[in-house]
């Protein structure tokens, strides 16, 4: 099933009369908890969409702002019984406004990255090995912040992508999206893997229009080479995680997360009750709304806070950016105490945790025997 990519027009239509307005979208929808209001969550989007389509409707600053008001959360149409692919619609139908158009303009967006370059400037090299053909999908913010993905027993070559288009998927720029989907198949084609560490990143690319459909298997998050490793982390500390909304979408599940995380030997897990809420920033969502991002983030913050960890963990550079914030914003101005550190996952692992070897695992498992203790 695609779940992001760009669809045809008359899949529009198609698409929206799919729906049998029975709200289950409305349920899981971010913005609708938030505002309360039928007219931008889900369910009357598609209604405003199918009215301008059919000439009933006249677009107006409101409809415009409410077809603007989405996360691209994916959570609407992952809970939608009839299948309708929501977000493609929105993708496909967002109408901007002079703001917006400005806001997500080429200019804006490569100003925005060329910013992060202030924050690397004491960034390490990455450290990769060329004569590996598993290569590393370093998306375009992750360049900037990240040392790159250094995992464990496992040499990564760097894959040298574009960015993986979902800042131009999401503002229905079809002719950008394509031509980068199709520079990266070309590089992915001549990969044994590809390994990403960004949810967003593994989402936008699983669902590209490949060319070669055993391409997609190539594709891994790197979780995938950690689920049978035993862990043990250097000091004893206690983490929570936040599921990205877009590693859920790509069949990622919160139990493979805490699967690794609970058999980390002296780490402490606790489950955030919101921890698979959207973080609320959602790209430059936060720049154009920034009352109903910061209310979403506050709210997962909330959450996080209630469950003392040291750490909360996540998987998507967007995702720890607003964490960080909304923590930062929670302790300061809500005055809300925490001492949580906001990290990647695989970062955390390379920094704090190493994997013991099999003699090793073994001799803890008879020490800890000989003590009476359960293994
Ligand atoms: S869940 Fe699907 S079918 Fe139900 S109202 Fe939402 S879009 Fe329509
Ligand atoms: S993608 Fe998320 S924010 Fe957008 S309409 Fe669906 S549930 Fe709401």
């Amino acid at each position: 099933m695609h779940y992001t990519t760009i669809m045809k027009a008359n899949e529009v239509e198609k698409n929206i009369l799919k729906c049998s307005r029975c709200g289950l979208c409305q349920e899981v929808c971010p913005i609708y908890d938030e505002l309360k209001s039928e007219s931008s969550a889900t369910r009357g989007k598609l209604s405003q969409i199918f009215g301008l389509i059919k000439g009933d409707l006249k677009l107006n600053r409101e409809i415009l702002n409410n077809l603007d008001l989405c996360l691209n959360c994916e959570k609407c149409k992952l809970n939608c019984p009839s299948g309708v692919n929501t977000t493609g619609v929105f993708n496909k139908e967002r109408k901007l406004g002079l703001v917006g158009k400005i806001m997500t303009s080429d200019f804006v967006f490569n100003l925005k990255i060329k910013s992060l370059e202030l924050f690397s400037l004491f960034k390490k090299s990455p450290r990769f090995d060329d004569s590996s053909n598993i290569l590393y999908f370093q998306g375009c913010i992750a360049k900037k912040l990240k040392q790159g993905l250094n995992l464990q027993g496992l040499k990564l070559k760097n894959g040298n992508f574009e960015c993986c288009a979902i800042p131009y998927l999401t503002k229905g720029r079809e002719d950008i999206y394509n031509k980068i989907a199709k520079y990266n198949e070309k590089i992915i084609e001549k990969a044994d893997l590809v390994i990403f560490d960004c949810a967003t990143c593994f989402s936008t690319v699983k669902d590209y229009p490949f060319k070669n459909p055993k391409n997609k298997d190539k594709l891994v998050f790197y979780t995938d080479f950690y689920k049978k490793a035993q862990f043990v982390s250097k000091q004893k500390v206690s983490v929570t995680f936040h599921m990205p909304c877009h590693l859920k979408a790509a069949g990622v599940s919160l139990d493979e997360i805490e699967d690794i995380l609970k058999s980390i030997k002296n780490i402490n897990y606790t489950r955030a009750l919101n921890a698979q809420d959207c973080c609320g920033f959602s790209g430059d969502f936060f720049l154009r709304h920034p009352k109903i991002a910061f209310n979403i983030a506050y709210k997962k913050a909330k959450g996080i806070v209630r469950t003392n960890a040291d750490f909360v963990l996540s998987a998507c550079p967007t995702c720890i950016w607003s964490l960080r914030f909304s923590l930062f914003a929670s302790k300061y101005i809500y005055k809300n105490k925490n001492k949580i550190k906001t990290m990647d996952m695989a970062e955390f692992l390379n920094k704090y945790c190493y994997i013991e070897n099999k003699t090793a695992q073994k001799e803890r498992k008879r020490t800890n025997q000989d003590a009476g203790m359960c293994v």
